[in-house]
């Protein structure tokens, strides 16, 4: 049996994957097993930061998988202890509870939300207000909080005590106040939901509106954070710091590994007992993590991030095919005039690119290290399909 032939005996058949093997990869390029290359516009979704096998990155993870690969939170490292102060020092946040996804990320949040509310006002105010077309993960409260009717089926009874509001919509947004909420969770641009941004505006009135109520609020920047945006948070692009902010996707570097960082406000609502997680703050996960947010944070780095993006979209915009781009820094979504998105991305694969859709739109989330090189063979890969 070839490779795709096991994956069809054994793998559970939860994912419609692309005809791809992927074998060896560096920077934006990757490798199928018939050693074919790709141009990657994807990063695993938002995942491979630093590109595929930095080098820096490698080592420090093999070097830490030589030395001590797993400790119980019964214990401390010092892996651990270097990574919380480089990470809540880069996010500008006080603590950090570290776990291993995205929707471990929120799972805490959520807890930490509805304790902080019980401690200050007993029962009653457990409910949290996600936005429609938002994407929070797949364990049964998070996709209980994803604000996507899609994702609402087979698994009843979903959690209790969410309640959506429109993005961008102040109006519906107050509506949904009252005194049975305890947090928002947005994201800044909504990834799975279609690259859609939120406005200012109506950031600024979530924040106003939240602060007056003692409403927290919880920013998942599961795919926004860690330089995807241009700035180390998207929040910083809207001059807010939520009272907990979630990433994990591009922290490790293509890691297992889910953070929820911690403002004052929160930051001892969780006490022993209360929350734990076996494999959370991995020492090798952290000593990639460190890499990560060593490169990352710095000023430099992200002022090419930002160049890069500018210099994509602009190439994007000169596509007569392309409707309209929305997102930010280097996570971009496109509306295309013709064809479908997914098609597309069937035809770029086999012309050796590798990108995403989200929703009706094509996506890219290309590694932050991507070079001007490669973005531009990329997009002639790109406009060779749409305009053919
Ligand atoms: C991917 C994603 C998640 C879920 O992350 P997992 O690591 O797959 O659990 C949650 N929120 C947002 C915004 C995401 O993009």
């Amino acid at each position: 049996m070839n490779t795709i032939e096991k994956f069809d005996r054994y793998v559970v058949h939860s994912y419609n994957r692309y005809p791809l093997v992927m074998d060896n990869g560096c920077g934006a390029e990757c490798h199928d097993e018939n050693q074919k290359k790709y141009i990657d516009f994807g990063s695993g979704i938002g995942v491979n930061s630093l590109g595929f096998c930095d080098a820096q990155w490698a080592d420090a993870v093999s070097e830490q998988a030589k030395k001590l690969q797993h400790c119980s939170n019964y214990y401390y490292t010092a892996v651990q202890a270097e990574f919380a102060e480089k990470l809540c020092n880069a996010a500008k946040y006080e603590k950090v509870f570290f776990c291993n996804s995205g929707a471990e990320a929120n799972e805490c949040a959520i807890k930490t939300a509805r304790k902080y509310s019980f401690d200050k006002y007993g029962k009653g105010r457990s409910n949290i207000i996600t936005l429609t077309s938002s994407f929070h993960g797949r364990t049964m409260a998070t996709v209980s909080a994803t604000g996507q009717e899609v994702f609402h089926n087979y698994f009843f009874p979903f959690l209790e005590g969410f309640i959506n509001a429109e993005p961008n919509n102040i109006d519906d947004f107050e509506s949904k106040l009252d005194d049975t909420i305890c947090a928002v969770m947005l994201e800044y641009v909504q990834g799975e939901g279609g690259v859609i941004n939120l406005e200012q505006d109506f950031v600024d009135a979530v924040y106003q509106l939240c602060h007056e109520r003692d409403i927290l609020v919880i920013a998942d920047e599961v795919q926004t954070g860690i330089g995807r945006t241009g700035k180390f948070l998207a929040g910083e692009n809207f001059d807010k710091k939520a009272d907990m902010t979630t990433i994990a996707k591009g922290i490790a570097g293509g890691l297992p590994m889910g953070a929820c960082l911690m403002s004052e406000s929160v930051m001892n609502t969780l006490v022993p007992g209360t929350h734990a997680s076996t494999f959370g703050g991995n020492p090798v996960a952290c000593a990639g993590g460190i890499v990560v947010v060593d490169k990352v944070s710095n000023e430099r780095f992200l002022a090419d991030v930002n160049e890069k993006a500018a210099y994509f979209r602009k190439r994007l915009e000169k596509c007569s095919k392309i409707e309209s781009i929305s997102g930010m820094g280097l996570m971009i979504g496109i509306t295309l005039k013709d064809m479908s998105a997914s098609d597309v991305a069937g035809k770029a694969l086999d012309k050796g690119l590798l990108v995403l859709t989200a929703k009706d739109k094509l996506r890219f989330l290309p590694p932050l290290v991507i070079d001007y090189k490669e973005i531009d063979d990329g997009i002639d890969i790109l406009i060779e399909i749409l305009e053919g």
